[in-house]
């Protein structure tokens, strides 16, 4: 398979993810068992994950979207996050879980995460289906991780290159 003339490989396949859903959905529902939630979806690459993921949790869920940008070209971080959508959500006192695709750099996730604890959220967790831990640039892990992949530009189950590719149901490396 292509997209823009790059053969995509491989790497993570659907059933593989959907076991990795449910069972980061399983850690959650302990940690917060009982517990509201207020999932916020990070558009648009955490889309598909945040669906899958929301249905897995158990007790109340609401749901917010939020859309930063922290890319200055197609395929390199630049460091810097942009606020492109805002969330409609109070968040002051309610239990937070912030849902993104992928955590690279960290940049993005550590800054979010600054700028929400300012809104006093009772509880503010992430979670991400995909980490390249060996190209973080900032101290941050996030609190629920699926697969620690390699550093490769990934596309597919809502993630994209350029806008392409987010409807793959499997997960590919650009090679
Ligand atoms: P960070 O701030 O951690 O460097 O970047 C996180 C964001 O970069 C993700 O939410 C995602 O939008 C984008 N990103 C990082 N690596 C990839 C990748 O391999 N593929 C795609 N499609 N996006 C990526």
């Amino acid at each position: 398979m292509q997209i823009r003339g790059r053969n995509l490989e491989l790497l993570i396949p659907e059933a593989q993810i959907k076991e990795k859903v449910k069972e980061i959905a399983e850690k959650i529902n302990q940690d917060f068992e009982g517990e509201e939630i207020l999932a916020v979806c990070i558009l648009k690459g955490a889309f598909i994950f945040f669906s899958d993921l929301v249905r897995e949790l158990k007790g109340k869920v609401y749901i917010d979207f939020m859309q930063v940008s922290s890319y200055k070209t197609e395929m390199e971080s630049f460091g810097e996050v942009i606020f492109i959508k805002e969330m409609s959500e109070d968040i002051k006192d309610r239990n937070v879980l912030l849902i993104d695709d992928i955590i690279d750099t960290g940049r993005t996730l550590k800054a979010l995460v600054e700028a929400l604890s300012l809104r006093n959220p009772r509880k503010l967790k992430t979670a991400v289906l995909l980490d390249k831990k060996e190209r973080r640039e900032v101290d941050y892990e996030a609190d629920y991780t699926g697969f620690v992949i390699p550093d490769k530009f990934v596309v597919g189950y809502g993630l994209d290159w350029a806008e392409e590719g987010r409807t793959l149901k499997d997960i590919y490396m650009v090679v």
